[in-house]
């Protein structure tokens, strides 16, 4: 046996000189760039999963969290993985055999929700609409008062079509017919207003690469005290060991019971950009987000690209733009990384090859991108 590397036979051979990535900027549907203090933050000393200093990290952490979120929930915390992890045990630790989840289907992530809460036993019902589309008070008391369900799920910001659901009466409405309210707040959290306690969420979820601007690989998660009383009313144990909140839940309160190491560095990254998060101010943070999304509508317009949410339904992190006639669309995401090192993306299901999906989230909504990304884009299309 030749245990060196590479191989002597050279079957195998790959490159193992010094890693290096183009430096891209990343104005698709996420991840995005996340801003230099996150990338020292990441690279700080390591310390153990139960050392002081990381048990205090922890609790900033969940207060920062709070914050971005709006809420006093006690149990508000990163999940070890991507947004669908957390996504995934907002559903694990609610739903039992059996309940009816109803679920606003208007985008992919909705779909998700359907495909996870079924894998999960739940009897699904779904409300739907054209992508692109929300929905109104109006129309979810009627299918509330139809499907009388547990848990209701709503995506905030649906990263497949730019559309951000109104959420003011929502909330009062699930009181009224004694429903839970699971709110997907992935690519709206840092990058448009959300204020869970304000609109009667009893669950929440989000990701850490997208307004966030935090690299992939932890999600907040957050689980309000309406919720918890379904959680401890439940005749089995959660269904799924690693996301089994009741058991997290006992490292992230008093007890700081071993259940999984917590990635480390991922948390040092997340404190480093909640905390720029509570420098900059929400509203602050909000209101660049709207402008700048302003200008790229404008921008976009004067190159007779329309968008395809009506402007006040708009997510401000994610803008759906049509693709001209007779355009490639693929071609020109080529064009743009290949010219200009921009990432921007396709769109899929009922939007795919119709539009681009341009994000202008955390970090990356700033002037200089958009200004830089439209003159890209013209460029593009004059190439093409
Ligand atoms: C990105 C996204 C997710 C899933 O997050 P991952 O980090 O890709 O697992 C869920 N919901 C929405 C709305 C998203 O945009």
């Amino acid at each position: 046996m030749d245990f060196r590397f590479p191989p002597a036979d050279d079957t195998h051979r790959i490159d193992v000189s010094r890693l290096d990535m183009p430096p891209r900027i990343l104005l698709g549907p996420g991840p995005s760039n996340y801003h230099p203090r996150v990338s020292l933050a990441l690279a700080m000393n390591e310390v153990g999963h139960l050392d002081p200093s990381f048990i205090e990290l922890m609790n900033e952490n969940q207060e920062l969290l709070r914050y971005v979120w709006q809420t006093g929930n006690p149990f508000t915390i990163p999940v070890s993985g991507t947004g669908s992890a957390a996504m995934e045990a907002t559903v694990a630790n609610c739903v039992e055999p059996g309940d009816v989840v109803l679920i606003g289907c208007n985008g992919y992530f909705g779909e998700r929700l359907c495909d996870m809460a079924s894998r999960y036993g739940a009897d699904v019902r779904r409300i739907e609409r054209p992508w692109g589309e929300v929905f109104d008070d109006a129309e979810i008391a009627e299918a509330l008062d139809i499907h009388k369900p547990a848990i209701l799920g709503i995506i905030h910001g649906e990263t497949s079509t730019g559309a951000a659901q109104p959420m003011d009466g929502i909330g009062k409405i699930c009181r009224e017919f004694d429903c839970l309210l699971l709110l997907d707040t992935v690519t709206s959290l840092g990058g448009a207003p959300v204020f869970l306690d304000r609109w009667h969420v009893d669950l929440a979820y989000s990701g850490s690469q997208k307004c966030l601007s935090c690299p992939p690989g932890i999600s907040p998660l957050t689980i309000g005290p309406r919720a918890w009383e379904k959680i401890n009313r439940r005749k089995s144990p959660v269904p799924n060991w690693y996301l089994d909140m009741t058991m997290v839940g006992k490292y992230w309160g008093k007890e700081r019971t071993y259940h999984h190491t917590a990635p480390i560095n991922m948390n040092y990254a997340l404190r480093e950009a909640l905390a720029l998060i509570a420098e900059e101010g929400l509203e602050k943070r909000w209101d660049r987000h709207a402008q700048n999304a302003s200008v790229l509508w404008d921008g976009l317009s004067d190159l007779g690209i329309d968008c395809l949410v009506e402007r006040r339904f708009r997510l401000p992190s994610l803008t759906t733009a049509c693709v001209p006639d007779g355009i490639d669309p693929k071609a020109v995401c080529s064009y743009l990384l290949e010219n200009y090192n921009i990432e921007i993306a396709g769109a899929f299901g009922p939007l795919a090859g119709k539009v681009w999906r341009i994000g202008l989230m955390g970090f990356n909504s700033r002037l200089e991108n958009v200004t830089l990304l439209l003159a890209a884009l013209k460029d593009a299309l004059e190439s093409a």
